[in-house]
Formats: C-alpha cells, structure tokens, sequence
C-alpha cells in the first residue's frame, strides 16, 4: 500500500471539486459547481418541486437515533477509505437523507403503482438525495443500517458533470451527470435535435459500492450504541442465526455471509445486493493476487476506491487487462443487471483459464519439456 496521507476532512456542506466536461465557459463551470456543493445539506430542497417538498413534510419520518448513528458511521468508514484513496474526506449530511412511507418512495422512484419491498433505497447523484422505504428498511433492521452505507458510499463517488448549451437559448446552460464513481453517462447533449445517451460501468460500479457494503457490515454493527436496536445486532452475531443462514445458504446456494438481516423464525430475510456483479469483482481481485500483480485483496480494493471515489480508472484497466488481456476492461463497461454479470463472469473465467494455459505452454517450451496432453 501507498503511504497514507493525512487529509484534512471539509467543512459541513462541501465536497471534492467536480469536474466538469463540455465547452461552457469558465464562469458558468464555475456557478455549477458551486450549486452542486449547495445541495450537500438544506439546499438540496431547492430543487424539488413544491408538491414535493410538501409531501416530504407531511410524511417524511422523524430519524430514529440509530439511523443517524448509521450515517454518521457511514460518513466516518468511507472517510477513511476517501483517504486512503487521496480524496479530501467530506459528509453526506443526515438531511440529505429521507425515510418515507412506500407510496412517497414510489413516487419519487417515477414508480406510483409497484408495491414491490426489493428496492429500499435509491441515491440521485448530483441531486445528493437519499430517499428510503421506511417500512422496509425499519422492519429489516440491519439490512436497512446496510443500505444506508451502501447510499451514502454512491454519494460521495467522484463526480463528472457534462455541460451543455441549451438548444433554444443562446448563453443558457444546463448540466448533466457524465461521471459517478466508476460510472460513466454520456448525453451527448451538444449534438443539437438528437439526445444520445447511453451509460457503462453500472454494473461495476454497483459491484464495487456493494462489495465495499458488505465488507464493512460487521464493523458498521458493532460500532452502533443505540440501545433499542442492541437485541436485534446480537442477534444477527449469534449462533441461533448463524444455524439458520447455514440452512438459507443451502437452500438458495449463496454463502451464509451474504444475508444482512434474518428474521427470528429464519422465514424472512435479505441479501446484500449485486450479489453477481462482486463475483466478477472478486474474480478480478482474486486472479491479480494470484498473477502477483497485486500483493493482497485489500490492495484490489484499494485499486477499485481510487476508481470509485478519485476518479482514476487507468490503474483499474491495466489490472484487468494484465489479468485477462485486452480489450477485458471494456467488456466490464457492458456488465449491467444479474444476467450480464453472469455472462461477463463466465467470459472472464473462460478468457483467464486460455491465458493461464497459454503461459503454462510458454514456460513449458522454455525448459523444453516435450510433454503432449
Ligand atoms: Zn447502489
């Protein structure tokens, strides 16, 4: 690992500077960045329209005291990953979150007639706007602590925006999100009459926010003290759950350690998500420590959090490319939902084990080994 500097943590309600794309001049760069920094805190209300702000005050919930403690802890953990990464530490504050009822989380979603409990959360990036499904998230306890993590880490991604000139007035701007952690948005705005847009390395970077998710579960459980929710943490570190998630984990052929919550009566639980897209990640970082590329996993995570939350993804691509060759990293821009994980993944394992034998071949007909098979 690098040496770690010390890095001063910004003051409540500002953020990394965001870069910015497209050809706006100076000034105007410079007023969108500073609005982007406004809305970390209060000044995220502003742009909501009133109907929705409205209904945010008449059923938003009142936080609990775990559910600050959880973002606060959140805030504290990525910091120290922001870090580590070179990135000045700076909070998503308890404000930009909001626990709303269902029927408000649908609506914000776009998505007034699902009554689905899977999505618990959804973060609008430049919006640095948490919403969450209260319900779900205050019935499945450690899940919810879970997500919360899992937020915020998307929220203080690095952050491209793409501006634009606007198609009917001269010398008006908009702007658009080009890139949030790994993930890359072009709109292609400036190709006036036609809106290109397109997006890569969703999955990826879902991969790598999940993958961070669970690998601080534990720590993030332990460190809260909140007293009304102690019985449902030791809970999920005893042996009654251990016993139970060893029977879920047969049945539905996941590792026991991917469930993040558990109900008494092991009939209700929840898995931490994009369960497929950290299997790739963890295929990559598994195969670079055995290549020794990398020394350890922690220095594969380091490499994907330099990517996530500094923006550079030159490290990331020659790993994956002295790994399993080139053009490798660009299938990884392609990988999306569940499915195409899968598929990426069993490309990358059939790519690997070519590469592996390729080598042996190569070693083998330097010592001259005339073995045939
Ligand atoms: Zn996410």
């Amino acid at each position: 690992m690098s040496e770690k500097p010390s890095l001063e943590k910004l003051p409540l309600g500002e953020r990394p500077p965001v870069r910015m794309v497209g050809d706006a001049p100076e000034p105007v760069k410079e007023l969108v960045s500073e609005h982007l920094a406004s809305r970390l805190g209060e000044g995220h209300l502003d742009q909501l329209t009133e109907a929705q702000i409205n209904a945010l005050k008449s059923s938003e919930y009142e936080k609990r005291s775990y559910e600050k403690e959880a973002i606060a802890i959140a805030n504290e953990l990525t910091n120290q990953i922001l870090e580590q990464s070179g990135v000045q530490p700076f909070d998503i504050p308890e404000q930009n979150v909001h626990i709303v009822p269902l029927e408000l989380f649908n609506t914000f979603r776009g998505d007034s007639s699902s009554t689905s409990s899977s999505v618990i959360a959804t973060t609008y990036s430049n919006r640095y706007l948490i919403i969450s499904n209260g319900a779900e998230m205050r019935q499945k306890v450690t899940d919810g602590i879970s997500t919360l993590f899992h937020e915020i880490t998307h929220g203080k991604g690095y952050m491209a925006q793409e501006l634009f000139e606007s198609k009917n007035k001269k010398n008006e701007y908009g702007f658009a999100t080009h890139r949030s952690g790994i993930r890359v948005d072009s709109t292609s705005k400036k190709s006036r009459g036609r809106d290109l847009s397109f997006t890569v390395f969703r999955g990826l970077n879902e991969g790598f926010v999940s993958l961070l998710e669970k690998n601080n579960f534990r720590m993030l459980l332990q460190k809260i003290t909140a007293p009304d929710i102690q019985d449902e943490i030791s809970w999920m570190e005893g042996e009654g759950a251990k016993e139970l998630m060893q029977e879920i984990s047969r049945k539905e052929d996941r590792p026991p350690d991917e469930i993040s919550w558990l109900s008494r009566d092991g009939k209700a639980y929840r898995f931490f998500p994009y369960y497929d897209q950290r299997r790739v990640l963890d295929f990559i970082i598994k195969s670079a420590v055995e290549d020794n590329s990398i020394s350890s996993y922690e220095e594969g995570m380091g490499i994907f959090a330099k990517a996530h939350f500094r923006g550079n993804i030159v490290d990331l691509a020659k790993l994956v490319e002295a790994t399993f060759g080139k053009e490798t990293f660009g299938w990884l821009g392609l990988m999306n939902d569940d499915n195409s994980a899968r598929f990426i993944l069993d490309r990358l394992q059939k790519k690997r084990r070519l590469l592996l034998a390729k080598r042996k071949k190569e070693s083998d007909s330097k010592v001259e080994v005339g073995d045939e098979g």
